[in-house]
């Protein structure tokens, strides 16, 4: 088994991903993973990076994919007996544009920006090694979602008590209600990534109490936060930051020195922290 540090990034063959890794892989005392869903996109990537004279690793990852997730949660088990720094970026977003259904737009938006982060997050969050950092890459539009909740809703959401399965439990009522076509009747903000990205905001601050309580002295730090407005094949050409400037906050994130006992449990943007 390799004593060697490693950090893994989901989503890590383009946009901030590939940003995050190209950081990581500069400032990373360790190996680092980028991780894709297409193993032909990811080791393309990797071979980009090379050409920069960087040096990632590469292993499939799909986020909606339990078994991916378990793949390379045992690989990272037998090869390093844990992993140090976990970047969950993978996310999808649907254009504005875009005419499907809302109702299929919010099932498949939260199947893979808030499910599918947990999935990774149940499975692997045990393996974080102790003084390991969880980035959990949320969005700004977590914030406006939560502002566009109900009173009801806003509560539950910035309540210091809500347990992962309350959590669960509203982001299901929030596809069922799209599907009835209720959900703004039932207080929700007619956003499916806005609320899907309430659920990583939310999620943060759970598992973060969560290694309070259950794994104090193992100095975890575990924060979500905005990269920004940034060029990608999300946001588009307008956007004001380029890949490697949205790295910087969940990259500061990621590397937060070993005798750092915050930001833990936060939102941050511009390494700043933000109310929630
Ligand atoms: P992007 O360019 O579209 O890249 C998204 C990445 O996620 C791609 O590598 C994509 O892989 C991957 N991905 C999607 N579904 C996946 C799955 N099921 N399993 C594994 N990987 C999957 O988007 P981005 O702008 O870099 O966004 C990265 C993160 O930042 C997202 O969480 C996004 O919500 C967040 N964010 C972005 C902005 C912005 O302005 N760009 C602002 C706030 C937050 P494929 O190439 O295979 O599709």
């Amino acid at each position: 088994m390799s004593n060697v540090p490693v950090a893994v990034v989901t989503g890590s063959n383009k946009g901030i991903g590939f940003a995050i890794v190209r950081a990581l892989c500069k400032q990373f005392p360790g190996d680092v993973y980028l991780t894709a869903r297409d193993p032909g996109r990811g080791q393309k990537a990797v071979a980009k990076l090379q050409e920069e004279g960087l040096c990632a690793l590469f292993h499939q990852l799909d986020i909606d994919d339990l078994q991916s997730i378990r793949a390379l949660r045992d690989f990272l088990k037998e090869k390093y007996g844990g992993l140090n720094v976990l970047v969950n970026n993978a996310g999808i977003a649907f254009k504005v544009r875009d005419t499907t259904p809302f109702a299929v737009q919010a099932e498949v938006t939260l199947k893979t920006n808030f499910f599918g982060t947990r999935n990774v997050c149940t499975e692997l969050l045990p393996l974080v090694k102790p003084y390991g950092k969880v980035v959990n890459v949320s969005s700004m539009v977590s914030s406006s979602a939560l502002g566009g909740c109900s009173q009801e809703l806003q509560q539950k959401f910035r309540s210091d008590t809500i347990t992962e399965d309350e959590l669960v439990e509203l982001m299901t009522k929030f596809v069922e209600d799209t599907k009835k076509s209720v959900h703004e009747k039932e207080g929700w903000p007619n956003t499916a990534y806005g609320v899907s990205k309430i659920g990583v905001t939310v999620l943060s601050r759970i598992q973060a109490r969560m290694l309070n309580e259950k794994r104090k002295g193992d100095h975890i730090l575990l924060n979500a936060c905005c990269p920004g407005w940034v060029r990608t094949d999300m946001a588009g050409p307008q956007a004001t930051k380029s890949p490697d400037e949205g790295a910087e906050t969940p990259v500061y994130l990621a590397l937060l020195p070993s005798d750092a006992d915050g930001p833990h449990g936060q939102f941050l943007s511009n390494k700043t922290v933000r109310t929630w």
